[in-house]
């Protein structure tokens, strides 16, 4: 059943006036940036699009960057000791404690159903227990949780759920457009079958473009860049991704190399300079597929008959051995049996929740240790393509453009919208241009397509 912000609301119990009332806390300025009227001047072949959206994560308050990595010199389990529950008061989910897949919404899932049998193990049903936030591990967690019978209030900063998770349905796109997560790989295949029997359809985007400024190329041989990371993982120590294609006498700056990277920047938020060569994940293989549905009534269901707060950003959590004390931006406060902490690694880099007493050396340790990437993106749509391609992923070698990498989701939904995603220290750029140089970057980043 496709349920409402209003049944969310309404679904409150006891204390539902408190949280209703955090929810006229003021919103902060939102992620996406409105479609834009003013028309921009194109680069020689590339017309003005009717359209123009963009994210702005690694600024956005609630996220301050897009998905978490592993610096160099920083072990995997690292994430072990930042999930590592408090006293059996305090848990923590998110995509930053999972070891296996972080950054991505399977490690979101995957975080939210740990973190939830780890509180089953001392909690008790008819328990009160607050989830903060409401992106997919929150979800997760707070819907095992009430399955299992706790009583579960669920506290959101924004004023919607799916955090890193967000589709916007808007008149002037005729796809929903994605600002976070919507691609998925090979080792997806549970989140797409979750998908799938949600009823959010499935898109193949089949078929490679590999573009200079002299026009196409072969695709860019993958293995010696693999064959690198493989010898970088055997080394007594933890070297970059840079510093280990350097020791195997590959050129991170040759174009064929830096289009490779650009694919692992936008995957992980990181560069190559940053990320850790042991705990790098691969480079994509196979055809990405994508939602081609929104997912908010994914994200909805899983929250289907559990207390939901919106707007309720979530100051202050104190704990003792009695029980936890949730305090909202309002100053209200509320009581808990026990909490789950989900909200982005970034949120708690920056400090923005107080934790008392302050969390152990553990938790902090490994909030300080881990790093948060950033990854934006910007979707165009123009009424007629000036492209030919009939290929799905475009990948631009060498041109020094600002956004390498582009989806064409013209041959899957018949559309003429292009997509362009960008990690590491370009994507946090592009999230300070102001709205015309944005668009003008993109319109650029394009002129290769031409
Ligand atoms: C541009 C972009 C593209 C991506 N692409 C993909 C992709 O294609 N495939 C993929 O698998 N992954 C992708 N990801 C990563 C994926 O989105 C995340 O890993 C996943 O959604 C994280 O879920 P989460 O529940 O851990 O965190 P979130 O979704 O961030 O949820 C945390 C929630 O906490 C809330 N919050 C923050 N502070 C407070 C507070 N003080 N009080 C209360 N609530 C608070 C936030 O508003 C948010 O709703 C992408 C991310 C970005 C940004």
């Amino acid at each position: 059943m496709r349920i409402t912000r209003r049944t969310l609301l309404l679904g409150a119990g006891a204390g539902v006036a408190s949280v209703l009332l955090a929810s006229c806390t003021p919103e902060p300025a939102p992620t996406p940036t409105p479609t834009r009227t003013r028309e921009p001047e194109p680069p020689p072949g590339v017309p003005a699009p009717a359209a123009s959206i963009r994210s702005t994560w690694t600024s956005d308050p609630f996220a301050l960057g897009a998905a978490s990595f592993t610096p160099v010199g920083v072990l995997g389990a690292t994430r072990t000791a930042l999930a590592r529950p408090i006293d059996d008061r305090l848990f923590f989910a998110g995509e930053a404690t999972d070891e296996d897949a972080p950054g991505t919404v399977r490690g979101a899932i995957s975080s939210g159903t740990r973190a939830a049998e780890e509180l089953m193990g001392p909690g008790v049903p008819g328990e009160r227990v607050a989830v903060v936030g409401a992106g997919l591990s929150g979800a997760t967690a707070a819907a095992l949780l009430a399955a299992r019978g706790m009583q579960v209030t669920v506290f959101e900063a924004r004023d919607r759920v799916g955090g890193r998770v967000f589709s916007r349905v808007d008149d002037a796109w005729p796809v929903p457009v994605q600002l976070g997560a919507w691609l998925f790989g090979e080792d997806d295949a549970d989140v797409l079958d979750r998908l799938t029997s949600g009823e959010v359809g499935i898109l193949d985007l089949a078929g490679e473009l590999w573009r200079t400024p002299d026009g196409d190329i072969d695709p860019v041989d993958p293995k010696p860049f693999t064959a690198a990371l493989t010898a970088a993982q055997a080394a007594p120590e933890d070297s970059s991704v840079a510093d280990a294609l350097t020791t195997a006498g590959i050129d991170p700056a040759d174009p064929g190399t830096a289009a490779l990277l650009a694919i692992l920047a936008a995957r992980t938020g990181a560069d190559a300079d940053e990320l850790s060569s042991w705990f790098a994940p691969p480079l994509p293989t196979g055809d990405p597929r994508a939602a081609g549905d929104s997912l908010t009534p994914f994200v909805e269901h899983a929250l289907d008959g559990v207390q939901v707060g919106l707007s309720s950003p979530v100051a202050r959590v104190a704990y003792d051995d009695t029980g936890v004390s949730v305090r909202l931006g309002t100053g209200e406060a509320l009581s808990f049996d026990r909490v789950v902490v989900t909200v982005p690694l970034g949120v708690l880099q920056e400090r923005s929740i107080e934790f008392d007493p302050p969390l152990p050396f553990a938790n902090r340790g490994a909030i300080s240790a881990l790093g948060m990437g950033a990854i934006e993106t910007v979707w165009l749509r123009w009424d007629e393509p000036f492209w030919g391609s009939e290929e799905s992923i475009w990948h631009a070698v060498g041109g020094h453009v600002m956004i390498p990498t582009w989806i064409n989701l013209r041959p899957a939904t018949g559309e003429n919208v292009l997509v362009g995603i960008v990690g590491g220290a370009s994507a946090a750029a592009f999230a300070e241009l102001d709205e015309d140089a944005a668009l003008d970057a993109a319109l650029a980043s394009l002129s290769i397509y031409v």
